[in-house]
């Protein structure tokens, strides 16, 4: 853990507000995932924080990466640049998944050259691969339950699965090869039967669409929405993993390949951030502490990804709930109106956010003029 010491010490030196990525976390994780998954590759979507030296700690460890858009791509494609022309193709397949399944044309004709891996879930699209993106793979996206998801996906992606095996078949008539099936259970799924029924699920299609004649496919990739430990109520990773473990030996012959886009559980406890004070009121008899990040900034989490983040004070003092305000004039940029923080901090104090690492940089704008919070990587 990055301790106060040290993050203060960070704050001296470079100013706020900061962002800091401890790169050990990033590799606990990651070897977390691995250790109590071991049939499932990692591939690490990227857009819950797409920071380049992230993807190359988490690459450099042995992830794979699960992208949505081009910019992404090339992030996780630069690697490439190092291999022997001969493994390159092999190297996209093992290491990449397009996995946004509604893509531009232009954006189709360019992962055609790469022959890349990509996901796809309407009639819709088969049309535009056909035309742009002959020469990928595919993997269709299925729409499952997101019970108790804190940030639901389904609305938007995914075939029902009554119409799942129809368009496996349409994409083979097509000239398409689908290589297999995916699906999202939700963002910071803690309702681990959401895992159990979507496996299922995944199970019946394989069955229904070798029944049906199609016999090509031998992936299967179990989605994101692994859970950050956020608070004490969210179950131990291990007792999921079990879970999910389970039902894949149950359901997968070993010769099924298994991948999975964890995002938020390979991040979100990486990120800390650091802000200071820059005001400080009584507002209808209420303390307000004004900081210079906020919810256009590093805590936009708290609109796009439906999260809370504690706030912690470096000082020790008797303690009251407070609000804290984000620095710009929206009255929208609150953080917290009732964080326990002492009552005795003064301008020029510093606060902290732990497990901010998710969906929290990566949507931070210039909103208001003021820059997104300055990014420092520690362990690396
Ligand atoms: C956002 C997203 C992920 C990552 O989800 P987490 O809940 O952060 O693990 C994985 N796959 C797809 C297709 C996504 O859209």
């Amino acid at each position: 853990m990055v301790t106060k010491k040290v993050l203060q010490q960070l704050a001296k030196k470079h100013g706020t507000p900061l962002f800091v990525v401890d790169h050990d976390e990033l590799r606990r994780n990651y070897a977390t995932f691995r250790k109590y998954l071991p049939r499932v590759q990692a591939y690490y979507a990227v857009k819950a924080n797409p920071d380049a030296e992230i993807v190359k700690t988490l690459y450099k460890a042995g992830a794979s990466f699960d992208v949505a858009s081009m910019p992404e791509f090339k992030i996780v494609h630069e690697y490439i640049k190092h291999m022997p022309a001969k493994q390159r193709q092999a190297w996209i397949w093992d290491k990449i998944i397009y996995a946004n399944p509604i893509k531009a044309n232009e954006t189709l004709r360019e992962l055609d050259q790469y022959k890349a891996l990509v996901t796809y879930d309407n009639f819709e699209e088969i049309k535009k691969i056909k035309q742009y993106a002959p020469r990928t793979g595919l993997v269709l996206r299925l729409k499952v339950a997101n019970t108790g998801a804190m940030v639901e996906l389904s609305s938007k992606c995914g075939a029902a699965p009554g119409e799942a095996v129809d368009l496996i078949l349409e994409a083979d008539k097509a000239g398409l090869v689908v290589e297999g099936l995916s699906f999202h259970v939700g963002s910071q799924t803690t309702n681990f039967e959401n895992f159990v029924q979507a496996i299922n699920l995944a199970a019946d299609i394989f069955k229904e669409a070798k029944g049906r004649g199609y016999k090509k496919m031998n992936l299967l990739d179990i989605g994101g929405g692994f859970p950050a430990p956020y608070d004490a109520s969210v179950k131990p990773f291990s007792v999921l993993a079990k879970k999910i473990n389970a039902e894949l030996d149950r359901l997968f012959p070993k010769d099924v390949q298994i991948l999975a886009e964890p995002g938020r559980f390979m991040v979100a406890t990486a990120g800390i951030s650091v802000s200071k004070i820059i005001g400080k009121a009584v507002r209808d008899g209420k303390l307000c502490y004004y900081v210079d990040d906020g919810v256009y900034h590093t805590f936009s989490g708290i609109i796009f990804d439906h999260c809370h983040y504690h706030m912690e004070a470096f000082k020790n003092g008797q303690k009251q709930i407070c609000t804290v305000f984000g620095p710009t004039c929206d009255a929208l940029d609150v953080i917290s109106m009732s964080e326990e923080l002492p009552t005795n901090l003064e301008r020029g104090d510093l606060l902290l956010s732990r497990n901010i690492g998710a969906y929290s940089a990566a949507s931070s704008t210039w909103f208001n003029g003021f820059p997104p919070a300055k990014t420092i990587h520690v362990n690396r």
